[in-house]
C-alpha cells in the first residue's frame, strides 16, 4: 500500500465541492483593489498615513518582531503606553495586548474558569469564544441568542465560580448584544460579565469608546472586555480591559499571554497610532454608523431585508446559500466586495451579504456601493 496519510482530505474536499461550500483565497493585488464593504476596516484607518507612520517609527525604533514572549523580552515601552492609553480611553482600570483578539478570548475563558466553573455562552457568540469555551474545561451552556433571562436561569443552576459572555455586537447579523440586562443578571448571580468588543470599538460609544461605554458599564468592577485592534484601529492584535487584578491574573496564568510571541512592535504602533488619531477626531465614530444606516435604508427602501444596523455591519438577506454566493460574485464583477455568509458558517436558511459601512467612504462610493448591490440583487430578494 502507498502512503498516503493525507488522502481523506481529497474526499472531504469533493464533499465540499459537490455542497458548493469550497473556500479559497483571493490574495488581493496592489493597484486593482475593489471597492471594500466586505473588510472590518470600519474607519479607513488601516492605511492612514498618520497611522502607517507610526508603525514605521515603531519598527524603527523597536524592532520588526517583539523578539520573544510578553514575560522575556517581548515587552516594550510602546507595549505598556498602548495598553494604558487603552485602558484610559474605553474606561477600564487596565489593559493587556495579546498577538490577536482570538487569543485574547482564549485567555480570559480559560483564565477566569476551569473545571467546575460555568461558562454562559451566547449561541451566537464569535468562533474564538467557543473554542475558549472548549479549551477551559468549564461546563458551558449554550443559551439562546440575546436572551438575558435564559443567562439568569443557567447561572442560577449553578453553585460555584461562573462568567457569562457575549459578543457586543454580533460579527454577521451586525445586531447589538442587550449589554445592561445581561450586567443585571450578572451582578444578581455574582457571575462575571466578559464582553466582546471587537465590532463595537471604535463605533459604539462616545467618540467610539466602545460598547459598554456606550451602555454605561465601562470600568464595572465584574466587567472584562476583549478586543481586537485589527478592526476600527486598522492595525492588528488583541487586548484585555478590565480591573487591574483581573489583568495580573492573566500575565501570571494566561496560556496565550505567557507561551506567544508579543506583538510585533509595528501592530502596536499602528493600534497606538490609530487611537491617538481617534481620540482627536471622534467624529470618524458616529460616521460609520450613519454610513451603515444609509446604506441599511436605501436598501430597505429599495425592497431588501435587512435588519436595522446597531454598529457598523449591515446584513442583508438572501433568499438561499446559492443565490448568495452568486450574488457576491455579481458585486465582485461590478467591482465591489461584500461579505458572503452561507452555511456552515450560518445555520441554513438565512443565507446573506454582509456590508461594512466605513467612516471614510466618500458619496460616490456609497452611490456605487448601493447601486451595484441592487444592480445585482437575486429576483425575488428577501
Ligand atoms: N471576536 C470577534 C467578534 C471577531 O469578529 C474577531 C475577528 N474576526 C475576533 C474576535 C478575533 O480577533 P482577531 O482577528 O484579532 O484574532
Amino acid at each position: 500500500m502507498s502512503y498516503d496519510p493525507f488522502d481523506w482530505t481529497d474526499d472531504e474536499a469533493r464533499r465540499r465541492a459537490d455542497a458548493g461550500l469550497v473556500r479559497t483565497l483571493r490574495p488581493r493585488a496592489a493597484g486593482t483593489e475593489l471597492l471594500d464593504l466586505a473588510s472590518n476596516d470600519y474607519l479607513g484607518l488601516s492605511r492612514d498615513p498618520e497611522v502607517t507612520a507610526a508603525a514605521a517609527e515603531a519598527v524603527r525604533t523597536w524592532g520588526a518582531g517583539a523578539t520573544g514572549s510578553r514575560l522575556v523580552t517581548g515587552s516594550t515601552a510602546l507595549h505598556a503606553e498602548l495598553e494604558r492609553e487603552l485602558a484610559a480611553f474605553c474606561g477600564f482600570e487596565a489593559a493587556l495586548v495579546f498577538s490577536s483578539g482570538y487569543a485574547a478570548n482564549l485567555a480570559v475563558l480559560t483564565a477566569l474558569t476551569g473545571a467546575g466553573s460555568l461558562i454562559v455562552s451566547d449561541a451566537g457568540n464569535h468562533a474564538s469564544i467557543v473554542d475558549g469555551c472548549r479549551l477551559s474545561r468549564a461546563d458551558t451552556a449554550v443559551v439562546p441568542h440575546a436572551d438575558p433571562e435564559a443567562a439568569r436561569k443557567a447561572l442560577q443552576s449553578h453553585d460555584g465560580r461562573a462568567l457569562a459572555v457575549t459578543d457586543s455586537v454580533f460579527s454577521v447579523d451586525g445586531d447589538a448584544a442587550p449589554l445592561p440586562g445581561l450586567a443585571d443578571v450578572c451582578r444578581d448571580t455574582g457571575a462575571a460579565l466578559v464582553v466582546d468588543d471587537a465590532h463595537g470599538l471604535g463605533v459604539l460609544g462616545e467618540g467610539g469608546r466602545g460598547a459598554l461605554a456606550a451602555a454605561g458599564l465601562a470600568g464595572g468592577e465584574g466587567v472584562v472586555v476583549t478586543l481586537t485592534l485589527s478592526k476600527s484601529l486598522g492595525s492588528q492584535g488583541g487586548a484585555v480591559l478590565g480591573p487591574a487584578r483581573v489583568i495580573r491574573h492573566l500575565v501570571n496564568t494566561a496560556r496565550t499571554f505567557i507561551f506567544d510571541t508579543g506583538l510585533a512592535p509595528a501592530a502596536v504602533g499602528a493600534a497606538l497610532g490609530a487611537l491617538r488619531l481617534l481620540r482627536r477626531e471622534p467624529g470618524r465614530a458616529a460616521r460609520a454608523v450613519a454610513v451603515a444606516a444609509e446604506l441599511h435604508g436605501r436598501l430597505t427602501a429599495a425592497g431588501l431585508t435587512a435588519a436595522p444596523p446597531d454598529a457598523a455591519v449591515v446584513s442583508v438577506r438572501a433568499p438561499s446559500a446559492e443565490s448568495a454566493v452568486r450574488w457576491a460574485a455579481d458585486c465582485r464583477a461590478a467591482g465591489l466586495a461584500v461579505g458572503c455568509f452561507r452555511p456552515p458558517s450560518v445555520p441554513d436558511g438565512i443565507s446573506r451579504l454582509r456590508l461594512t459601512a466605513r467612516a471614510d467612504l466618500t458619496r460616490s462610493q456609497i452611490e456605487k456601493a448601493v447601486d451595484t448591490v441592487l444592480a445585482t440583487a437575486p429576483r425575488p430578494v428577501g
